[in-house]
Parts: structure tokens; sequence; C-alpha cells
């Protein structure tokens, strides 16, 4: 038999298990507010906050890595909020799974998971809401009342508990985005919030908790709601400012499949939202929402 040369024999030496990495200690568990909030007393240092409603993908997974290299300690909150769910939502069928989301928080080292009770966020007798007033408005606002007063209700309560120094917010959301840094400026919350760029799947589409409801034929007409938005980018790219011509093309293009049902297509002012008509002179938020079946899926890019 063949000699092992000598430096294989080093390598080897070096995988074996004394010497090897320690596995991940596991995140703390934290359940209620006063729970979460003494761990906080007891961690100083950076903290950075990544809120969740859970049934993590890689897009949230993009979030905790940026917030675990950025500061000495994370937290990630999975909370499935009643109060942003309208009645005829998808509240009681939002998919959960809390074993997987703890895991794949275990493997990436996040120093504590907050997984409050519902009745621990909003005991009996609760009535305080947060209401940013005009960014609000339109897009989801108008298409689903009272959500974001449940999202920033729900985020600010989260920053109390959690503390962070930054927070974690995906692109993809776009208006959850804008809503939340208007709030944080206005009652002086003193939150970094950091947004991060949409993670996609290989074909284009956006990751999201909600694509596990998508059938199969409507996983692979899905993709079309990128190439949409990426037909409208190349032509902006290429001097097109006509605010018309821009929601035309994505709108245009959607229509060709028949398994998507558009609800809005909209090209706004890339901070207030507010839509903007006739040329284009600032930088814009490109976004839409479709169903697919009873999956309503969204996606944005910005044109800057
Ligand atoms: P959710 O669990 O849907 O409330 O999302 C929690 C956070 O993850 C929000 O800040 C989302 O914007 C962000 N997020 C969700 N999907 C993606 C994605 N595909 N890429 C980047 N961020 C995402």
């Amino acid at each position: 038999m063949a000699q092992v040369p000598a430096d294989l024999r080093d390598a080897r030496f070096l995988l074996d298990e004394d010497t090897r990495p320690p596995q991940p200690v596991p995140p703390v568990i934290l359940t209620t507010p006063t729970a979460m909030r003494r761990w906080r007393a007891a961690n100083s240092g950076t903290l950075g906050f990544v809120p969740t409603m859970g049934y993590l993908h890689e897009g949230h997974m993009e979030l905790v890595r940026r917030s675990i290299e950025e500061n000495l300690h994370t937290v990630v909150s999975i909370f499935v909020n009643p109060t942003q769910f309208g009645p005829h939502e998808d509240f009681s069928r939002y998919p959960r799974d809390e074993v997987r989301d703890l895991a794949q928080l275990s493997a990436a080292g996040v120093d504590a998971v907050y997984l409050p009770g519902a009745t621990d966020m909003y005991p009996e007798g609760y009535q305080t809401y947060v209401e940013v007033e005009q960014v609000t408005q339109a897009l989801e606002g108008a298409a689903r009342p009272g959500h974001f007063r449940g999202v920033t209700t729900v985020v600010l309560k989260l920053f109390n508990a959690v503390g962070p120094d930054r927070a974690y917010f995906g692109r993809k959301d776009a208006q959850q985005l804008r809503v939340i840094q208007r709030m944080v400026r206005d009652l002086d919350v003193g939150v970094e919030v950091v947004p991060c760029e949409i993670v996609r799947e290989a074909d284009g589409l956006a990751m999201s908790s909600r694509n596990v409801y998508l059938t199969p034929e409507q996983r692979v007409a899905a993709p079309i709601l990128e190439r949409s938005l990426e037909d409208a980018r190349a032509m902006w790219e290429a001097g097109e400012r006509d605010a018309d011509a821009l929601r035309d093309a994505v709108a245009s293009v959607l229509d060709g499949e028949l398994l998507a049902d558009v609800e809005y297509v909209s090209l706004a002012d890339n901070v207030t939202l507010d839509e903007l008509r006739g040329e284009v002179n600032r930088p814009a938020l490109l976004s839409l929402v479709a169903k697919f079946g009873k999956t309503r899926l969204l996606d944005n890019v910005e044109l800057v």
C-alpha cells in the first residue's frame, strides 16, 4: 500500500476531534417582555435585532448574518403579530415551524431568540397603538387597512423589550421599511434601521414565507414578477422617464401570465411613496402586488 504523504498525515491530524471548532452555543429563548429586558440588561455591548414572523428562509438569514457581523450580540424575534392581519387575511394559516427556525438560528450563532406569546404582547385591556400618518396611506396601507398600525405598534414594542442598537429590515417590504424609518425618526427611538437587499431564489422570485402556499404551476409562473420589474428597470437605465410608460411596461408583461392577478403596479417617490405622474425626475420605487390564487406576492425595484 502506498505511503500517506507527510503533509496529508498532518492534515488528518488537524481534523482530530480536539482541534475541531466548538459547536455553537444554542440561543437563549425568552418568552416575555420582562425576561427579554432582563437579558438585555445583563448583556452589554452592541445589539443587533432582526424582527420576523418566523418560517425562516435565506432572506431572513441574510439579515441575521449581517447583524452577527456588525454587532456583539444578535437577537431574533419570532412573533406572528395578530394586529397587522386584517379579519379576512391569513393569520391563522400563516406558516409556522418553530423547531426548524430555532435550529437555523442556533446554527447561525444568534445569542437569543425572543418568542413572546400573543397575550404577553397584548394583555387584556390593551389599547395603545402607533400610527405613522402619510407614508402608510398608499400601496399596502390602502390594500390592507390597519396593517401598518399593527406593524409600527409591534415593532416599537419589540424595540422596547429588546433594546437594540441596530435593527435589520428587508427591502422586500419596501413600504414597511420606510414606515419604520419614519417612526424611528419621529419618535426619537434611537435605533439605527439597517436596510438589507432582497434575497431571491435562483429564478428571481423574491423569497417569502408565503411562497409555500404556491401550487407547482403558480411557483413556475411567479418569477414573472421580477422579470416585469427588470424589464422596466432596463427601460429606466436606457433613459425612459415617463411614469406611465414604466408602469405600463410592468403591467403588460404581467398581462401575459394568466395565473397572476395584478392588484397594483406603482411608481412612487422613493421616500414619501407619493405616486408619480408625468416625467420622473427623482429616485423612485417601482412596486407591485399580484395574487396567485389566494397568495399575495409583493416585489419591487428602486429606480435611482
Ligand atoms: P417577515 O417574517 O415576513 O415579517 O420578514 C421579516 C424581515 O425579513 C422583514 O424585514 C422582511 O423585509 C425581511 N425579508 C423577508 N423576505 C426577504 C427577502 N426575500 N429578502 C430580504 N429580506 C427579506
